[in-house]
C-alpha cells in the first residue's frame, strides 16, 4: 500500500509518500508560508529537488499543490490518487483520550479537536490538515497518529504533578510527554538491532533535537518522559528552557514589565542554548563559537549535555537499571561532541564510549566498548516510516 504521511503545521505541511512493503520514500517535501505567500519543495526518490513558489492560500491548497506533484506527468511518482491507499496525520496531542493510533472518523476527529485546548498551537493546525486530505481525497482512510500516545502507559507516580489533585482530574493537568512516535520506533528498533526482544530490555531513549526530550522505556512501554504538560518542560533545547523554578516567571514578568504569555513565550522560543549562548540554537554554531574561545556558548553546551546526564541517571534510577542507552534525533544522530560528553558522565553506569565508533552521523551504530555492562547506541529515528506503519496496520485491521 502507499501511504501519504502529513505532518502539518499552522504554516507549513511536510509529507512523504512511502511504499509500505518496501517501506521505500517515492517522494517527499514540505510546504512553506502557507497563509504568507507560500513555497512547496518537492524531491522525488532518485530525482532532483523542485521548489515551486506558487501561492499557497491556505491548506486545502497546499495539499492540493503536494497531489498534483505526486502525480504530474513529468516529476510524479504515481499515475492517479487512486494509488494512495491512506493517508497518516502526525498529530501532537491526543490528551487521554487516545493511547494508541486511531481510524479518523469524524467521532475521532472531533475528539482530536477536544483536546485542541491542551495543545493550542499544534492540535488545529493538525486538524487543518486532516480537513484539507478529506476535502481532496474523499474515501481515502486516514489515521491519526499521536506524539504523546505512546506515554500513556506512564504510571500515577511518572504523570502527577505535585499540584492539587483537582487540577488534574477537572482540567486534565498531568504530565503527557511527547516525541512519543521516536521514542517507541527508535526503542524498538535498538532491540531489533541488538537481536533481542524489547520486552526484556530497559531503555533510554535520549530524543535530542531542536526539541529534546528522554524517555524511559521498560519492557518496550514508556514509563517516564521528560517532557510534561506541553514540551516545555525537561531538557534544555534550542529555544526552550526545560525544567526550571516557576517562581521565575512572576519574578521576571514583575522586573521586565512583561505579560505571563509574554514570559511563556521568552521561555519557549528564546531561552534554551540560544538564551544562554546569545549565538544559535544550532550545535554546529554553538561548537565553533566555543572553539573560537565563547565562553557562553561553552555554558550552553555544558548546560545541555549536563542535563541529559542527569536526565539518564534518573530513568535508571526509575527502572532499576538500564540496558541500552540510544542517541536520536538532529543532535543525537550527528553531534558526537555531545554523545562524547553526555558519555563522558557515564562510567558510574559500566557505559563507556568508543571514541572510534562514535565517529559516525546519521548511522545505526553501537558507540559503547564490548566490555560496557550498558551498550550506547546511535539509532536515527524515522517518525514517517513508524507513522506509515501505524496507518497500515489500523486500515488493515
Ligand atoms: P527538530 O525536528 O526538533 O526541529 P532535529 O531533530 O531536526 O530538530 O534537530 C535539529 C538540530 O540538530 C539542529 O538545530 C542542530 O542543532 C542539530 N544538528 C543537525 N545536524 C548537526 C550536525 N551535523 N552536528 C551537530 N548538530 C547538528
Amino acid at each position: 500500500m502507499k501511504v501519504l504521511v502529513i505532518n502539518c503545521g499552522s504554516s507549513s505541511l511536510k509529507f512523504q509518500l512511502i511504499d509500505s512493503e518496501s517501506e521505500k520514500v517515492l517522494a517527499k517535501g514540505l510546504c512553506e508560508r502557507i497563509g504568507i505567500d507560500g513555497r512547496l519543495t518537492y524531491s522525488p526518490a532518485g530525482g532532483d529537488k523542485h521548489v515551486f513558489e506558487d501561492p499557497l492560500p491556505n491548506h486545502t491548497v497546499a495539499v492540493s499543490g503536494v497531489l498534483a506533484k505526486l502525480t504530474d506527468e513529468k516529476i510524479g511518482v504515481i499515475a492517479s490518487l487512486g494509488e494512495i491507499g491512506a493517508v497518516g496525520h502526525r498529530i501532537v496531542h491526543g490528551g487521554e483520550k487516545f493511547a494508541q493510533s486511531t481510524l479518523l472518523t469524524e467521532e475521532a476527529i472531533q475528539a482530536v479537536e477536544a483536546c485542541s485546548e491542551l495543545a493550542p498551537l499544534h492540535n488545529p493546525a493538525n486538524i487543518i490538515g486532516i480537513r484539507a486530505c478529506q476535502e481532496l481525497m474523499p474515501g481515502v482512510p486516514m489515521v491519526g497518529v499521536f506524539d504523546t500516545a505512546f506515554h500513556q502507559t506512564m504510571p500515577p507516580k511518572a504523570f502527577l504533578y505535585s499540584l492539587p489533585y483537582e487540577y488534574y482530574t477537572k482540567y486534565g493537568v498531568r504530565r503527557y510527554g511527547f516525541h512519543g512516535t521516536s521514542h517507541s520506533y527508535v526503542s524498538k528498533r535498538a532491540a531489533e538491532i541488538l537481536g533481542k526482544d524489547v520486552k526484556d530490555l530497559k531503555i533510554i531513549v535520549c530524543h535530542l533535537g531542536n526539541g529534546a526530550s528522554i524517555c524511559a522505556v521498560d519492557g518496550g512501554k514508556s514509563v517516564d518522559t521528560s517532557m510534561g504538560f506541553t514540551p516545555l518542560e525537561g531538557l534544555t533545547m534550542g529555544t526552550r528552557s526545560g525544567g526550571m523554578d516557576p517562581a521565575i516567571i512572576e519574578y521576571i514578568a514583575g522586573k521586565e514589565n512583561m505579560t505571563l504569555s509574554e514570559v511563556l513565550n521568552v521561555l519557549n522560543k528564546k531561552s534554551g542554548v540560544q538564551g544562554i549562548s546569545g549565538v544559535s540554537s544550532d550545535f554546529r554554531d554553538l561548537e565553533s563559537a566555543a572553539a573560537e574561545g565563547n565562553q557562553r556558548a561553552q555554558d550552553a553546551l555544558d548546560v545541555f549535555t549536563y542535563r541529559v546526564a542527569k536526565f539518564v541517571g534518573y530513568y535508571a534510577a526509575a527502572m532499576n537499571g538500564v540496558d541500552v542507552i540510544c542517541f536520536t534525533a538532529g543532535i543525537g544522530e550527528n553531534d558526537m561532541a555531545v554523545r562524547a560528553e553526555v558519555m563522558s558522565y557515564l562510567g558510574y553506569l559500566g557505559c563507556y564510549l568508543d571514541k572510534e565508533a562514535n565517529n559516525v552521523r546519521g548511522e545505526e551504530r553501537i558507540i559503547s566498548t564490548p566490555d560496557s555492562r550498558v551498550t550506547a547506541m546511535v539509532v536515527p529515528t524515522n517518525e514517517e516510516l513508524a507513522i506509515a506503519r501505524e496507518t497500515v496496520a489500523i486500515v488493515n485491521k
